[in-house]
Protein backbone atom coordinates (compact mmCIF):
# COMPACT_ATOMS: atom_id res chain seq x y z
CA UNK A 1 0.00 0.00 0.00
CA UNK A 2 1.38 3.29 -0.90
CA UNK A 3 1.95 6.37 2.03
CA UNK A 4 -1.65 8.22 2.30
CA UNK A 5 -1.59 11.75 2.08
CA UNK A 6 -3.43 13.13 5.66
CA UNK A 7 -5.82 15.78 5.79
CA UNK A 8 -5.65 17.70 8.76
CA UNK A 9 -8.19 20.45 9.93
CA UNK A 10 -5.68 22.70 12.20
CA UNK A 11 -8.64 24.40 14.35
CA UNK A 12 -8.29 27.05 16.90
CA UNK A 13 -10.25 25.20 19.42
CA UNK A 14 -10.57 21.54 18.09
CA UNK A 15 -8.58 19.82 15.53
CA UNK A 16 -9.27 16.46 13.44
CA UNK A 17 -6.68 14.14 10.97
CA UNK A 18 -8.00 11.63 8.65
CA UNK A 19 -7.04 9.55 5.50
CA UNK A 20 -8.75 7.97 2.49
CA UNK A 21 -8.94 4.47 3.05
CA UNK A 22 -10.51 2.52 0.42
CA UNK A 23 -11.83 5.19 -1.37
CA UNK A 24 -13.90 6.70 1.89
CA UNK A 25 -12.45 9.45 3.47
CA UNK A 26 -12.30 9.16 7.38
CA UNK A 27 -11.36 10.66 10.23
CA UNK A 28 -9.15 8.76 12.53
CA UNK A 29 -9.32 8.14 16.24
CA UNK A 30 -7.12 8.30 19.34
CA UNK A 31 -6.29 5.69 22.01
CA UNK A 32 -9.13 6.78 23.43
CA UNK A 33 -11.39 6.73 20.53
CA UNK A 34 -11.56 10.23 19.63
CA UNK A 35 -11.87 12.14 16.65
CA UNK A 36 -11.37 15.11 17.97
CA UNK A 37 -8.38 16.34 19.22
CA UNK A 38 -8.24 19.84 21.37
CA UNK A 39 -5.52 22.59 20.11
CA UNK A 40 -4.03 22.80 23.63
CA UNK A 41 -0.62 22.51 24.27
CA UNK A 42 0.36 22.06 27.89
CA UNK A 43 4.17 22.61 28.70
CA UNK A 44 5.64 20.73 31.40
CA UNK A 45 7.38 21.73 34.33
CA UNK A 46 9.83 18.75 33.68
CA UNK A 47 9.93 19.78 29.68
CA UNK A 48 7.90 17.71 28.32
CA UNK A 49 4.58 18.54 26.36
CA UNK A 50 1.02 16.88 26.13
CA UNK A 51 -1.02 17.80 23.49
CA UNK A 52 -5.15 17.66 23.22
CA UNK A 53 -7.49 16.29 26.15
CA UNK A 54 -4.99 15.91 28.74
CA UNK A 55 -3.33 19.43 28.20
CA UNK A 56 -6.89 21.36 28.12
CA UNK A 57 -8.23 19.14 31.69
CA UNK A 58 -4.80 20.87 32.91
CA UNK A 59 -6.19 24.58 31.50
CA UNK A 60 -7.47 25.10 35.37
CA UNK A 61 -4.64 24.09 37.25
CA UNK A 62 -1.75 25.49 35.45
CA UNK A 63 -2.73 27.96 33.44
CA UNK A 64 0.15 29.88 32.55
CA UNK A 65 1.78 26.85 31.19
CA UNK A 66 -1.25 25.61 29.09
CA UNK A 67 -1.43 27.16 25.89
CA UNK A 68 -4.94 27.33 23.61
CA UNK A 69 -6.44 29.42 20.92
CA UNK A 70 -2.59 29.57 19.22
CA UNK A 71 -3.97 29.80 15.90
CA UNK A 72 -5.44 33.35 17.01
CA UNK A 73 -1.92 34.02 16.75
CA UNK A 74 -0.19 32.39 13.64
CA UNK A 75 1.75 34.49 11.48
CA UNK A 76 3.38 36.46 14.52
CA UNK A 77 6.57 34.86 15.01
CA UNK A 78 8.39 31.59 15.91
CA UNK A 79 6.12 30.75 19.02
CA UNK A 80 2.65 30.03 17.52
CA UNK A 81 4.60 27.90 14.69
CA UNK A 82 6.20 26.25 17.55
CA UNK A 83 3.27 25.54 19.14
CA UNK A 84 1.36 24.83 16.24
CA UNK A 85 3.85 21.77 15.27
CA UNK A 86 3.09 20.29 18.65
CA UNK A 87 -0.41 19.57 18.23
CA UNK A 88 0.38 18.74 14.61
CA UNK A 89 2.98 16.34 15.31
CA UNK A 90 0.27 14.39 18.15
CA UNK A 91 -2.27 14.59 15.15
CA UNK A 92 0.62 12.72 12.69
CA UNK A 93 0.89 10.31 16.08
CA UNK A 94 -2.27 9.67 15.95
CA UNK A 95 -2.62 9.18 12.43
CA UNK A 96 0.51 6.69 12.55
CA UNK A 97 -0.86 4.39 15.29
CA UNK A 98 -4.13 3.97 13.44
CA UNK A 99 -2.43 2.92 10.25
CA UNK A 100 0.78 1.46 11.69
CA UNK A 101 2.78 2.89 9.31
CA UNK A 102 4.49 6.46 9.38
CA UNK A 103 3.34 9.68 6.94
CA UNK A 104 4.80 12.22 5.84
CA UNK A 105 2.81 14.56 3.77
CA UNK A 106 -0.47 16.48 4.91
CA UNK A 107 -3.08 18.70 2.97
CA UNK A 108 -3.65 21.75 6.13
CA UNK A 109 -6.55 23.78 6.03
CA UNK A 110 -7.02 27.02 6.84
CA UNK A 111 -9.58 30.45 7.36
CA UNK A 112 -10.00 31.63 3.95
CA UNK A 113 -8.38 35.26 5.29
CA UNK A 114 -5.11 33.78 6.38
CA UNK A 115 -2.54 35.87 4.38
CA UNK A 116 0.20 34.63 2.71
CA UNK A 117 2.51 35.10 6.04
CA UNK A 118 0.04 33.12 7.93
CA UNK A 119 -0.62 30.45 5.25
CA UNK A 120 3.54 30.10 5.27
CA UNK A 121 3.73 30.01 9.11
CA UNK A 122 1.18 27.21 8.79
CA UNK A 123 3.34 25.74 6.15
CA UNK A 124 6.19 25.77 8.45
CA UNK A 125 4.35 24.62 11.30
CA UNK A 126 3.66 21.54 9.62
CA UNK A 127 7.40 20.68 8.47
CA UNK A 128 8.98 21.73 11.94
CA UNK A 129 6.37 18.45 12.82
CA UNK A 130 8.12 16.78 10.09
CA UNK A 131 5.27 16.88 7.48
CA UNK A 132 5.43 18.36 3.76
CA UNK A 133 2.19 20.54 3.62
CA UNK A 134 1.25 19.83 -0.24
CA UNK A 135 -1.19 21.93 0.17
CA UNK A 136 -2.82 24.81 2.11
CA UNK A 137 -6.81 24.58 1.82
CA UNK A 138 -9.07 27.30 2.11
CA UNK A 139 -11.54 25.94 5.43
CA UNK A 140 -15.14 26.75 3.89
CA UNK A 141 -13.78 25.06 0.45
CA UNK A 142 -13.13 21.60 2.45
CA UNK A 143 -16.65 22.15 3.92
CA UNK A 144 -18.09 22.44 0.78
CA UNK A 145 -15.80 19.64 -0.92
CA UNK A 146 -17.00 17.42 2.22
CA UNK A 147 -20.68 18.01 1.25
CA UNK A 148 -20.41 18.22 -2.16
CA UNK A 149 -19.32 15.06 -3.20
CA UNK A 150 -22.29 12.97 -2.10
CA UNK A 151 -25.34 15.65 -2.25
CA UNK A 152 -24.58 18.75 -4.69
CA UNK A 153 -26.29 18.54 -8.29
CA UNK A 154 -23.79 20.32 -11.30
CA UNK A 155 -24.71 23.63 -11.29
CA UNK A 156 -25.35 24.44 -7.89
CA UNK A 157 -24.66 27.51 -5.34
CA UNK A 158 -24.16 27.19 -1.65
CA UNK A 159 -23.05 29.44 1.20
CA UNK A 160 -21.00 28.39 3.52
CA UNK A 161 -21.33 29.88 7.02
CA UNK A 162 -18.20 28.42 9.08
CA UNK A 163 -18.15 29.90 12.80
CA UNK A 164 -15.51 28.21 15.20
CA UNK A 165 -13.99 28.35 18.28
CA UNK A 166 -11.77 31.25 16.94
CA UNK A 167 -12.76 32.20 13.36
CA UNK A 168 -15.48 32.77 10.72
CA UNK A 169 -15.77 32.71 7.35
CA UNK A 170 -18.77 33.51 5.08
CA UNK A 171 -17.98 31.91 1.21
CA UNK A 172 -20.51 31.54 -1.54
CA UNK A 173 -19.15 28.60 -3.62
CA UNK A 174 -20.57 27.26 -7.00
CA UNK A 175 -20.13 24.00 -8.20
CA UNK A 176 -19.86 23.47 -11.99
CA UNK A 177 -18.45 20.49 -14.11
CA UNK A 178 -17.13 19.21 -10.77
CA UNK A 179 -15.07 22.15 -10.11
CA UNK A 180 -15.95 24.22 -7.07
CA UNK A 181 -15.54 27.84 -7.84
CA UNK A 182 -15.31 30.49 -4.73
CA UNK A 183 -17.44 33.26 -6.34
CA UNK A 184 -16.67 35.41 -3.11
CA UNK A 185 -15.78 34.88 0.19
CA UNK A 186 -15.75 37.19 3.60
CA UNK A 187 -14.87 37.01 7.00
CA UNK A 188 -13.25 37.44 10.52
CA UNK A 189 -10.37 35.96 11.77
CA UNK A 190 -11.14 36.85 15.37
CA UNK A 191 -14.66 35.96 15.77
CA UNK A 192 -16.34 32.87 17.67
CA UNK A 193 -17.20 30.42 20.35
CA UNK A 194 -14.52 31.40 22.11
CA UNK A 195 -16.06 35.18 22.49
CA UNK A 196 -19.38 33.32 23.39
CA UNK A 197 -17.92 31.90 26.32
CA UNK A 198 -16.26 34.85 27.44
CA UNK A 199 -19.58 37.42 27.36
CA UNK A 200 -21.44 34.05 28.87
CA UNK A 201 -18.40 33.89 31.35
CA UNK A 202 -19.36 37.33 32.04
CA UNK A 203 -22.87 37.13 32.38
CA UNK A 204 -22.58 34.21 34.97
CA UNK A 205 -20.03 36.15 36.93
CA UNK A 206 -22.63 39.73 36.97
CA UNK A 207 -25.25 37.00 38.16
CA UNK A 208 -23.41 34.90 40.26
CA UNK A 209 -20.48 36.12 41.34
CA UNK A 210 -18.95 38.22 44.96
CA UNK A 211 -19.21 41.61 43.01
CA UNK A 212 -15.98 41.70 41.80
CA UNK A 213 -15.52 42.63 38.44
CA UNK A 214 -14.87 39.42 36.38
CA UNK A 215 -11.56 40.81 34.64
CA UNK A 216 -10.07 41.29 38.00
CA UNK A 217 -10.28 37.85 38.82
CA UNK A 218 -6.95 35.39 39.29
CA UNK A 219 -6.44 33.57 35.90
CA UNK A 220 -6.84 30.56 37.17
CA UNK A 221 -10.49 31.31 38.47
CA UNK A 222 -11.13 32.85 35.38
CA UNK A 223 -9.96 29.98 33.58
CA UNK A 224 -12.72 28.27 35.85
CA UNK A 225 -15.31 30.19 34.58
CA UNK A 226 -14.72 30.13 31.40
CA UNK A 227 -14.43 26.60 31.35
CA UNK A 228 -17.67 26.45 33.00
CA UNK A 229 -19.50 29.07 30.72
CA UNK A 230 -18.39 26.72 28.32
CA UNK A 231 -19.95 23.34 29.36
CA UNK A 232 -23.07 25.55 29.84
CA UNK A 233 -23.31 26.90 26.35
CA UNK A 234 -23.01 22.96 25.39
CA UNK A 235 -26.01 22.06 27.90
CA UNK A 236 -27.69 25.10 26.02
CA UNK A 237 -27.65 23.84 22.17
CA UNK A 238 -29.52 20.34 23.87
CA UNK A 239 -31.81 22.03 26.33
CA UNK A 240 -33.69 25.30 27.34
CA UNK A 241 -32.52 25.57 30.55
CA UNK A 242 -29.34 24.75 32.64
CA UNK A 243 -27.54 25.45 35.50
CA UNK A 244 -23.83 26.15 36.53
CA UNK A 245 -22.39 25.62 39.69
CA UNK A 246 -19.39 26.43 40.89
CA UNK A 247 -18.68 25.81 44.85
CA UNK A 248 -16.32 27.63 46.39
CA UNK A 249 -14.91 29.29 43.10
CA UNK A 250 -13.65 31.98 45.54
CA UNK A 251 -12.97 31.33 49.20
CA UNK A 252 -16.15 31.56 51.32
CA UNK A 253 -18.06 32.18 47.78
CA UNK A 254 -20.44 29.36 45.93
CA UNK A 255 -21.72 30.63 42.66
CA UNK A 256 -24.79 28.91 41.24
CA UNK A 257 -26.55 30.13 38.41
CA UNK A 258 -29.60 29.32 36.16
CA UNK A 259 -29.33 30.63 32.54
CA UNK A 260 -32.23 30.18 29.90
CA UNK A 261 -31.42 29.48 26.15
CA UNK A 262 -33.27 32.96 25.57
CA UNK A 263 -30.86 34.61 28.16
CA UNK A 264 -27.54 33.10 26.21
CA UNK A 265 -29.10 34.10 23.17
CA UNK A 266 -29.40 37.55 24.20
CA UNK A 267 -25.83 37.32 25.48
CA UNK A 268 -24.04 36.75 22.44
CA UNK A 269 -26.22 38.66 20.41
CA UNK A 270 -24.11 41.67 19.88
CA UNK A 271 -21.20 39.24 18.92
CA UNK A 272 -23.54 37.18 16.05
CA UNK A 273 -24.91 40.17 15.02
CA UNK A 274 -21.11 40.81 13.46
CA UNK A 275 -21.87 37.40 11.18
CA UNK A 276 -24.76 39.26 9.45
CA UNK A 277 -22.62 42.20 7.25
CA UNK A 278 -19.45 39.46 5.96
CA UNK A 279 -22.53 37.47 5.26
CA UNK A 280 -25.05 40.16 2.95
CA UNK A 281 -21.43 41.37 1.62
CA UNK A 282 -20.59 37.97 0.35
CA UNK A 283 -23.85 37.65 -0.93
CA UNK A 284 -23.53 40.78 -3.29
CA UNK A 285 -19.96 40.29 -4.19
CA UNK A 286 -20.96 36.29 -5.78
CA UNK A 287 -23.70 38.26 -7.62
CA UNK A 288 -25.83 35.09 -6.81
CA UNK A 289 -29.87 36.01 -5.55
CA UNK A 290 -30.59 34.92 -1.98
CA UNK A 291 -33.42 32.29 -4.01
CA UNK A 292 -30.80 31.06 -6.31
CA UNK A 293 -29.06 29.55 -3.69
CA UNK A 294 -29.29 25.87 -3.46
CA UNK A 295 -28.00 24.80 0.28
CA UNK A 296 -26.96 26.84 2.92
CA UNK A 297 -24.19 24.72 4.98
CA UNK A 298 -23.12 25.64 8.63
CA UNK A 299 -20.16 24.28 10.13
CA UNK A 300 -17.65 24.83 13.06
CA UNK A 301 -18.87 24.05 16.53
CA UNK A 302 -20.39 27.16 17.23
CA UNK A 303 -23.10 26.60 14.64
CA UNK A 304 -24.63 23.52 16.97
CA UNK A 305 -25.87 26.70 18.88
CA UNK A 306 -29.64 26.58 18.21
CA UNK A 307 -29.27 30.38 18.38
CA UNK A 308 -26.58 30.94 15.63
CA UNK A 309 -28.68 28.01 13.28
CA UNK A 310 -31.16 30.74 13.59
CA UNK A 311 -29.63 33.41 12.89
CA UNK A 312 -27.66 31.88 9.61
CA UNK A 313 -31.88 30.76 8.28
CA UNK A 314 -32.51 34.61 9.28
CA UNK A 315 -30.03 35.99 6.93
CA UNK A 316 -30.43 33.16 3.87
CA UNK A 317 -34.10 33.18 3.91
CA UNK A 318 -33.76 29.42 4.44
CA UNK A 319 -33.73 26.14 6.60
CA UNK A 320 -30.16 25.17 6.94
CA UNK A 321 -28.44 22.17 6.24
CA UNK A 322 -27.21 20.54 9.31
CA UNK A 323 -26.74 17.08 7.45
CA UNK A 324 -22.83 17.49 8.16
CA UNK A 325 -20.69 16.52 11.72
CA UNK A 326 -20.59 20.30 12.35
CA UNK A 327 -16.65 19.22 13.76
CA UNK A 328 -15.88 17.11 11.43
CA UNK A 329 -16.53 18.66 7.93
CA UNK A 330 -13.54 20.51 7.75
CA UNK A 331 -10.96 17.91 7.73
CA UNK A 332 -13.43 15.64 5.90
CA UNK A 333 -12.77 18.46 3.27
CA UNK A 334 -8.96 18.20 3.79
CA UNK A 335 -8.81 13.86 3.36
CA UNK A 336 -10.87 14.53 0.15
CA UNK A 337 -8.60 16.81 -1.31
CA UNK A 338 -5.43 14.67 -0.36
CA UNK A 339 -7.28 11.72 -1.74
CA UNK A 340 -7.48 14.03 -5.09
CA UNK A 341 -3.72 14.82 -4.81
CA UNK A 342 -2.83 11.09 -4.28
CA UNK A 343 -5.10 9.94 -7.35
CA UNK A 344 -7.63 7.83 -4.77
CA UNK A 345 -10.54 10.35 -5.55
CA UNK A 346 -11.77 11.84 -8.31
CA UNK A 347 -10.56 14.90 -9.50
CA UNK A 348 -11.77 18.10 -8.77
CA UNK A 349 -10.25 21.60 -9.11
CA UNK A 350 -10.39 24.50 -6.45
CA UNK A 351 -10.11 27.86 -7.63
CA UNK A 352 -10.06 31.08 -5.55
CA UNK A 353 -11.18 34.83 -6.15
CA UNK A 354 -9.32 38.08 -6.46
CA UNK A 355 -9.67 39.96 -2.75
CA UNK A 356 -9.36 43.53 -4.27
CA UNK A 357 -9.78 44.81 -8.43
CA UNK A 358 -6.42 45.08 -9.84
CA UNK A 359 -5.59 47.67 -12.78
CA UNK A 360 -3.46 50.56 -13.57
CA UNK A 361 -2.88 53.93 -13.77
CA UNK A 362 -4.54 55.73 -16.88
CA UNK A 363 -4.12 59.76 -17.59
CA UNK A 364 -4.46 61.87 -14.76
CA UNK A 365 -3.93 59.54 -12.48
CA UNK A 366 -7.34 57.64 -12.34
CA UNK A 367 -7.51 54.14 -11.48
CA UNK A 368 -8.69 51.99 -14.61
CA UNK A 369 -9.83 48.36 -13.42
CA UNK A 370 -8.62 45.74 -15.39
CA UNK A 371 -9.18 42.54 -13.16
CA UNK A 372 -12.59 43.62 -11.18
CA UNK A 373 -12.25 41.89 -7.50
CA UNK A 374 -14.12 38.89 -6.71
CA UNK A 375 -12.95 37.16 -10.27
CA UNK A 376 -12.44 34.28 -10.47
CA UNK A 377 -9.39 33.38 -11.10
CA UNK A 378 -7.50 31.83 -13.25
CA UNK A 379 -8.13 34.77 -14.91
CA UNK A 380 -7.31 37.12 -18.10
CA UNK A 381 -8.46 40.67 -19.31
CA UNK A 382 -6.93 43.33 -21.02
CA UNK A 383 -6.92 46.66 -22.39
CA UNK A 384 -5.29 48.68 -25.40
CA UNK A 385 -3.90 52.22 -24.06
CA UNK A 386 -2.26 54.71 -26.58
CA UNK A 387 0.00 57.72 -26.03
CA UNK A 388 -1.32 61.32 -24.46
CA UNK A 389 0.88 63.41 -26.07
CA UNK A 390 2.86 63.74 -29.42
CA UNK A 391 6.27 61.76 -29.62
CA UNK A 392 5.63 60.17 -26.03
CA UNK A 393 8.35 57.54 -26.12
CA UNK A 394 8.09 55.91 -22.81
CA UNK A 395 4.88 55.25 -20.67
CA UNK A 396 4.78 54.24 -17.20
CA UNK A 397 2.51 51.39 -16.18
CA UNK A 398 1.86 51.06 -12.60
CA UNK A 399 -0.21 47.84 -11.45
CA UNK A 400 -2.42 48.63 -8.61
CA UNK A 401 -4.54 46.53 -6.48
CA UNK A 402 -7.72 48.02 -4.53
CA UNK A 403 -11.12 49.60 -5.11
CA UNK A 404 -10.44 53.72 -5.12
CA UNK A 405 -10.91 55.92 -7.92
CA UNK A 406 -7.73 57.86 -7.77
CA UNK A 407 -4.53 55.58 -8.25
CA UNK A 408 -3.04 56.90 -5.56
CA UNK A 409 -5.15 55.68 -2.94
CA UNK A 410 -4.41 52.51 -4.01
CA UNK A 411 -1.43 49.77 -3.63
CA UNK A 412 1.01 49.64 -6.08
CA UNK A 413 2.20 46.35 -6.91
CA UNK A 414 4.65 46.83 -8.86
CA UNK A 415 5.60 49.26 -12.25
CA UNK A 416 7.18 48.84 -15.32
CA UNK A 417 8.58 51.52 -17.99
CA UNK A 418 6.97 50.87 -21.43
CA UNK A 419 8.74 52.49 -24.87
CA UNK A 420 6.68 52.96 -28.36
CA UNK A 421 7.60 54.18 -31.47
CA UNK A 422 7.29 57.97 -31.04
CA UNK A 423 4.13 59.46 -33.34
CA UNK A 424 1.46 61.98 -32.98
CA UNK A 425 -0.82 61.81 -30.53
CA UNK A 426 -3.20 58.84 -30.01
CA UNK A 427 -1.05 57.20 -32.71
CA UNK A 428 0.62 54.26 -30.44
CA UNK A 429 -0.93 51.00 -29.43
CA UNK A 430 0.06 49.53 -26.49
CA UNK A 431 -2.03 46.73 -25.19
CA UNK A 432 -1.91 45.42 -21.48
CA UNK A 433 -3.30 41.93 -20.32
CA UNK A 434 -3.50 40.56 -16.61
CA UNK A 435 -3.52 36.95 -16.16
CA UNK A 436 -3.44 35.35 -12.91
CA UNK A 437 -2.82 31.69 -12.54
CA UNK A 438 -4.37 28.88 -10.79
CA UNK A 439 -1.55 29.70 -7.97
CA UNK A 440 -2.61 33.59 -7.90
CA UNK A 441 0.78 34.58 -9.74
CA UNK A 442 -0.17 37.62 -11.70
CA UNK A 443 1.90 38.90 -14.74
CA UNK A 444 1.60 41.63 -16.46
CA UNK A 445 2.21 41.86 -20.20
CA UNK A 446 2.73 44.93 -21.92
CA UNK A 447 2.81 44.62 -25.79
CA UNK A 448 3.36 47.42 -28.61
CA UNK A 449 1.72 46.33 -31.32
CA UNK A 450 3.35 48.33 -33.80
CA UNK A 451 6.74 46.38 -32.88
CA UNK A 452 5.45 43.29 -31.19
CA UNK A 453 7.62 44.08 -28.33
CA UNK A 454 6.54 42.51 -25.18
CA UNK A 455 7.49 43.59 -21.69
CA UNK A 456 6.41 41.13 -18.67
CA UNK A 457 6.09 42.03 -15.43
CA UNK A 458 5.38 38.76 -12.61
CA UNK A 459 3.72 39.93 -9.73
CA UNK A 460 3.52 36.80 -6.84
CA UNK A 461 1.02 36.27 -5.05
CA UNK A 462 0.18 39.50 -3.83
CA UNK A 463 -2.90 39.96 -6.16
CA UNK A 464 -4.44 37.75 -4.39
CA UNK A 465 -3.47 37.39 -0.73
CA UNK A 466 -4.63 39.82 0.71
CA UNK A 467 -4.92 39.95 4.73
CA UNK A 468 -8.33 40.35 5.48
CA UNK A 469 -8.13 42.89 7.64
CA UNK A 470 -6.53 45.31 5.01
CA UNK A 471 -9.33 44.41 2.37
CA UNK A 472 -12.33 45.08 4.84
CA UNK A 473 -10.52 48.83 5.54
CA UNK A 474 -9.63 49.19 1.38
CA UNK A 475 -13.80 48.38 0.92
CA UNK A 476 -14.71 50.73 3.76
CA UNK A 477 -12.64 53.47 3.21
CA UNK A 478 -14.16 53.27 -0.95
CA UNK A 479 -17.73 53.27 0.66
CA UNK A 480 -17.02 56.16 2.53
CA UNK A 481 -14.85 58.17 -0.13
CA UNK A 482 -17.55 57.06 -2.64
CA UNK A 483 -18.83 60.35 -3.38
CA UNK A 484 -15.18 62.46 -3.40
CA UNK A 485 -13.49 60.10 -5.16
CA UNK A 486 -15.89 60.18 -8.12
CA UNK A 487 -16.51 63.83 -8.01
CA UNK A 488 -12.61 64.27 -8.18
CA UNK A 489 -12.90 61.10 -11.15
CA UNK A 490 -15.31 63.47 -12.95
CA UNK A 491 -12.99 66.86 -12.48
CA UNK A 492 -9.93 64.74 -13.85
CA UNK A 493 -12.39 63.55 -16.89
CA UNK A 494 -14.06 67.10 -17.72
CA UNK A 495 -10.35 68.53 -17.24
CA UNK A 496 -8.41 66.14 -20.00
CA UNK A 497 -11.67 66.52 -21.95
CA UNK A 498 -11.44 70.53 -22.08
CA UNK A 499 -7.15 70.42 -22.43
CA UNK A 500 -8.18 68.40 -25.65
CA UNK A 501 -10.60 71.10 -26.63
CA UNK A 502 -8.25 73.73 -26.22
CA UNK A 503 -5.18 72.04 -27.97
CA UNK A 504 -7.25 71.28 -30.74
CA UNK A 505 -8.26 74.96 -30.91
CA UNK A 506 -5.11 76.45 -31.84
CA UNK A 507 -3.62 74.73 -34.79
CA UNK A 508 -7.64 75.12 -36.16
CA UNK A 509 -7.47 78.71 -35.64
CA UNK A 510 -4.46 79.36 -37.54
CA UNK A 511 -5.36 77.00 -40.54
CA UNK A 512 -8.64 79.11 -41.55
CA UNK A 513 -6.93 82.34 -40.22
CA UNK A 514 -8.85 85.78 -42.09
CA UNK A 515 -11.82 83.45 -42.98
CA UNK A 516 -13.32 83.09 -39.88
CA UNK A 517 -15.85 86.51 -39.22
CA UNK A 518 -14.52 88.65 -36.53
CA UNK A 519 -17.57 88.43 -35.02
CA UNK A 520 -17.59 84.69 -34.36
CA UNK A 521 -13.85 84.49 -33.70
CA UNK A 522 -14.58 86.83 -30.71
CA UNK A 523 -17.51 84.32 -29.86
CA UNK A 524 -14.84 81.56 -29.59
CA UNK A 525 -11.90 83.66 -27.89
CA UNK A 526 -14.79 84.03 -25.31
CA UNK A 527 -15.62 80.57 -24.73
CA UNK A 528 -12.07 79.54 -24.88
CA UNK A 529 -11.38 82.67 -22.16
CA UNK A 530 -14.57 80.81 -19.93
CA UNK A 531 -12.97 77.48 -20.57
CA UNK A 532 -9.27 78.73 -19.40
CA UNK A 533 -10.52 80.14 -16.18
CA UNK A 534 -12.90 77.63 -15.20
CA UNK A 535 -10.00 75.52 -15.01
CA UNK A 536 -7.35 77.87 -13.49
CA UNK A 537 -9.86 78.62 -11.01
CA UNK A 538 -10.81 74.26 -10.41
CA UNK A 539 -14.37 75.14 -11.07
CA UNK A 540 -15.87 72.11 -12.26
CA UNK A 541 -19.62 73.20 -12.66
CA UNK A 542 -18.15 76.20 -14.72
CA UNK A 543 -15.67 73.96 -16.75
CA UNK A 544 -18.46 71.82 -17.93
CA UNK A 545 -20.76 74.41 -19.24
CA UNK A 546 -17.58 76.58 -20.31
CA UNK A 547 -16.34 73.14 -22.48
CA UNK A 548 -20.19 72.44 -23.30
CA UNK A 549 -20.40 76.01 -25.00
CA UNK A 550 -16.88 75.94 -26.91
CA UNK A 551 -17.38 72.46 -28.14
CA UNK A 552 -21.13 74.10 -29.69
CA UNK A 553 -18.82 77.41 -30.97
CA UNK A 554 -16.52 75.34 -32.23
CA UNK A 555 -18.78 72.91 -34.40
CA UNK A 556 -18.72 75.40 -37.01
CA UNK A 557 -15.44 75.50 -37.15
CA UNK A 558 -14.45 71.91 -37.40
CA UNK A 559 -17.14 72.18 -40.85
CA UNK A 560 -14.67 74.75 -42.23
CA UNK A 561 -11.71 73.04 -41.48
CA UNK A 562 -12.92 69.67 -43.64
CA UNK A 563 -14.65 72.39 -46.17
CA UNK A 564 -11.14 73.99 -46.61
CA UNK A 565 -9.28 70.74 -46.07
CA UNK A 566 -10.91 68.88 -48.95
CA UNK A 567 -11.06 72.05 -51.14
CA UNK A 568 -6.36 71.96 -50.96
CA UNK A 569 -6.54 67.76 -51.39
P1 LIG B 1 -14.37 24.37 16.04
O1 LIG B 1 -13.34 25.44 16.03
O2 LIG B 1 -15.13 24.21 14.78
O3 LIG B 1 -13.88 23.05 16.62
O4 LIG B 1 -15.49 24.86 17.07
C1 LIG B 1 -15.22 24.93 18.40
C2 LIG B 1 -16.23 25.83 19.04
O5 LIG B 1 -17.49 25.20 19.01
C3 LIG B 1 -15.91 26.08 20.49
O6 LIG B 1 -16.13 27.45 20.79
C4 LIG B 1 -16.89 25.20 21.19
O7 LIG B 1 -17.20 25.70 22.48
C5 LIG B 1 -18.08 25.25 20.28
N1 LIG B 1 -18.97 24.11 20.46
C6 LIG B 1 -18.65 22.81 20.44
N2 LIG B 1 -19.74 22.06 20.70
C7 LIG B 1 -20.77 22.92 20.89
C8 LIG B 1 -22.16 22.76 21.20
N3 LIG B 1 -22.69 21.55 21.39
N4 LIG B 1 -22.91 23.87 21.31
C9 LIG B 1 -22.38 25.10 21.14
N5 LIG B 1 -21.09 25.32 20.85
C10 LIG B 1 -20.28 24.23 20.74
Amino acid sequence: MSIPILGIDLGTTNSAVGVVDSGFPILLADAAGKRLTPSVVHYLDGGGITVGEAAARSKVTAPDRVISSIKRKMGEGNHPEEVSAEILKHLKGIAEAALEQEVSQAVITVPAYFNDGQRNATKRAGELAGLEVVRILNEPTAAALAYGLDKLEDKSTVAVYDLGGGTFDISILELHDGVFRVLATQGDTSLGGDDFDIALAEFIWREGGDGSAFSSLEPSVMATVLGAAEILKKELSEKAEATVRLPFVLPGHHLEVDVTREDFDRVIRPILQRTVSPCRRALADSGVALEKLDAVIVVGGSTRSPGVRALVAEIFEQEVDTGQHPDEAIALGAVIQAGIIEGSLRNMVLLDVTPLSLGIETFGGLMNVIIPRNTTIPAKAGEMFTNAVPNQEAMLVRVLQGEREIANDNWELGKVELSFTPGPKASARVGVQFRIDENGILEVLARDTATNEDTILEIQSAAVDVDDEAVETMISESVEHAFTDMAQRQWVEDEQHAQELLAALTPSLEILGDEIEPDYLERICSAEAAVKAALEGNEHLRLKEAAKMLEAETEQLAVMLVEKMSGIS
